[in-house]
C-alpha cells in the first residue's frame, strides 16, 4: 500500500491516511491473550448473571423452556419471527419422527424504518395484518391435518429482544436494541401486544402458545435434528446466545432443574474489549447509548457503520478520497454490512468492487488504488475483530457449561459430558453442537473463516474437535413452530 501511495498522493496525505489506518488497526486488535481474558470474563459474568437474577451486564434470562423437541412433534404450526431487519411468518407441518418437516412455507417482509421508531400498536398492527393475510392463504394440504376446534392455529412468537419471561408464553420487554425505539413497548407484555393486534384483524383464530428469543428458536430448531445441540446463537443484525443450563440457582423458576437461559450477551462488557473512537461515537449517537457494547462491536447492523466512521475520519483528516469529504460519507448507516462484505471479498487486482461500492454508496466517483486498499483493510479489521470477539464469547460459554473439558485452555483430560434429559437424550458423541442462525454468519464467508480460526487458537486440538458450529438456516423461525408444537394445548392428541 505504502509504495503505491507514494506514487499517487502527496506525501503528507499518504502519511496521514496510513497513520490513521495503523492507529485504528492497533486500537481494534484482538491478540490471543485478550481473547483469552474475554472468554474467561464471559464465563464469570454468566455465573454472576445467574446468581444475581440479571444484575450483571449479562441478563441471563430464564426462558421457561424446559422441553426441547425430540422429533416426535406433529401437526400444523405457525411462527412469527420479529426482531431484526425483516420479520417473517412461517407455517410448518410436522409429521413426527418418520415424517419430520412435511411441508413448510414462509414469507419475509422488511420492517419499515418508521415503524421501528413509532408506537407498539402501529408495529404490531402492521405485523398482525401480514400474519392474518398469510394464514388466510393457507393451502388445503395444510388444512386436512388441522382438525382442531374452530380451526385454531397455534403460533410461536420469536421476539428477538430482551424479554423478562413470566411464563413460556408471556413476558415483558426489558429494552429495545438494534435501532428499535418504541417507548410504549418497554414494560409491555409482548404476547398481549401481538394477541390484541391479531384480534383487531377479526381474522382466523390464532393462539400464541410460546414466546421465545431467536436464539432459543435456533437452539430448538437445531435440537429437533440433533441431540447434541446445546447452544443456540445468532450472528445477524444483532448477536446473542442461549444454552441449556443444568446448574440453576435456587431462585430459578424451574421444575426440572434445567432450563434454557437467554444470555443477552450483547450487553456483555469487559475492559479487554478493544474499543476505538469509532465505537465510542457510534455508541454516543445510537438509540441506546451505553448499552449493548459487545453487540455494537459484533452485530451486522453495526459493522458497516463502524467502517463508515473510520473512512469519514480518514476523508476529513487525510483527504482519503482527495478533495472535500463526500456528503454521503456523513450519513449514518448508509454502508450496510452486505455491501461492506462485498468490498472485503473483492479479489480483483485493482479492487474494482471496492471502487464500485464507494461510488454507489458514497458517491465517490473516482478512487485511487491505494485508497481502495485502505478501505479494504478497514473492512478486514472490523470483520476480523467481530469474528474473534464472537469466538471468545463461544469459548466462554463452553467454559461455563463444561468446565471439566474447556477450562484452562489445556487439553487436559476430557471427562465425559454429563448427560440427562434435556442436555441430550440419546446422543453420546462427546460433541457439543452450537446451532447458529443469522445473515452475518450465513452470508459472510471470510467472517466464518476468521471465527473458526480464532476458536481453534483458543482451544486445544482435542477441544476444538468436540465443538461443532452448525448453520441452522432460518432456525429461529422453524424452531418456534416446533416449540409451539412442544407447547401445544392439543399435544398428545392426534391431528390426523
Ligand atoms: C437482542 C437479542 C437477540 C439478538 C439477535 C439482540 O439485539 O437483544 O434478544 O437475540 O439481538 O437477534
Ligand atoms: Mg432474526
Amino acid at each position: 500500500v505504502w509504495q503505491r501511495m507514494q506514487k499517487t498522493q502527496p506525501a503528507q496525505t499518504r502519511n496521514q491516511a496510513l497513520g490513521l489506518l495503523y492507529e485504528f488497526q492497533h486500537a481494534a486488535a484482538t491478540p490471543l491473550h485478550a481473547l483469552r481474558q474475554i472468554a474467561e470474563h464471559m464465563a464469570i459474568e454468566m455465573h454472576a448473571g445467574l446468581m444475581t437474577e440479571g444484575k450483571s451486564n449479562l441478563l441471563m434470562l430464564p426462558t421457561f423452556v424446559e422441553n426441547l423437541p425430540d422429533g416426535s412433534e406433529e401437526g400444523l404450526f405457525y411462527a412469527l419471527d420479529l426482531g431484526g431487519t425483516n420479520f417473517r411468518v412461517l407455517r410448518c407441518l410436522l409429521g413426527g419422527k418418520e415424517g419430520r418437516v412435511l411441508k413448510q412455507e414462509y414469507e419475509e417482509v422488511p420492517i419499515p424504518k418508521s415503524l421501528m421508531l413509532g408506537t407498539s400498536e402501529e408495529l404490531f398492527d402492521f405485523i398482525a395484518k401480514r400474519l392474518v393475510d398469510f394464514v388466510n392463504r393457507e393451502g388445503e394440504e395444510y388444512r386436512i391435518k388441522n382438525k382442531r376446534p374452530q380451526q385454531v392455529r397455534e403460533l410461536g412468537l420469536t421476539f428477538s429482544f430482551p424479554v423478562k419471561q413470566l411464563s413460556v408464553k408471556s413476558g415483558v420487554l426489558i429494552q429495545w436494541t438494534k435501532g428499535f425505539k418504541i417507548a410504549d413497548g418497554v414494560g409491555a407484555d409482548v404476547v398481549t401486544l401481538l394477541q390484541s393486534a391479531i384480534n383487531r384483524q377479526h381474522g382466523p383464530k390464532i393462539d400464541v402458545v410460546v414466546l421465545v428469543n431467536d436464539t432459543v428458536g435456533t437452539l430448538a430448531g437445531g435440537r429437533y435434528w440433533n441431540d447434541d445441540v446445546m447452544v443456540g446463537m445468532i450472528l445477524g443484525t444483532g448477536t446473542n446466545a442461549c444454552y441449556v443450563e443444568r446448574d440453576l440457582p435456587s431462585h430459578a423458576p424451574s421444575k426440572k432443574g434445567e432450563m434454557v437461559i437467554n444470555m443477552e450477551w450483547g450487553g456483555f462488557w469487559s475492559s479487554h474489549l478493544p474499543r476505538t473512537y469509532a465505537d465510542e461515537q457510534l455508541d454516543n449517537e445510537s438509540v441506546n447509548p451505553g448499552q449493548a457494547g459487545y453487540e455494537k462491536m459484533i452485530g451486522g447492523m453495526y459493522l458497516g457503520e463502524i467502517v463508515r466512521r473510520v473512512l469519514l475520519r480518514m476523508a476529513r483528516e487525510a483527504s482519503l478520497f482527495g478533495g472535500p469529504v463526500p456528503a454521503k460519507l456523513r450519513e449514518p448507516f448508509i454502508l450496510i454490512t452486505p455491501e461492506m462484505s462485498k468490498m472485503h471479498a473483492d479479489e480483483s487486482g485493482d479492487l474494482r468492487v471496492v471502487a464500485k461500492i464507494l461510488r454507489d454508496v458514497f458517491g465517490v466517483q473516482k478512487t485511487e488504488l491505494p485508497a481502495r486498499r485502505i478501505v479494504h483493510d478497514v473492512c478486514d479489521i472490523v470483520t476480523m475483530r467481530s469474528a474473534r470477539l464472537a469466538a471468545a464469547g463461544i469459548v466462554g460459554i463452553l467454559k461455563k457449561i463444561m468446565p471439566d473439558a474447556f477450562d484452562s485452555g489445556t487439553s487436559g483430560s476430557l471427562k465425559t459430558l454429563h448427560r440427562n434429559s434435556m442436555v441430550a437424550k440419546r446422543g453420546d458423541s462427546g460433541k457439543i453442537v452450537l446451532a447458529m442462525d443469522g445473515g452475518l454468519y450465513e452470508h459472510y464467508t471470510q467472517y466464518r473463516i476468521y471465527m473458526q480460526a480464532a476458536v481453534n487458537e483458543l482451544l486445544s486440538e482435542a477441544q476444538a474437535k468436540r465443538l461443532v458450529i452448525q448453520l441452522s438456516k432460518d432456525g429461529s423461525g422453524i424452531g418456534a413452530t416446533i416449540l409451539a408444537a412442544c407447547h401445544s394445548q392439543y399435544r398428545g392428541q392426534s391431528h390426523k
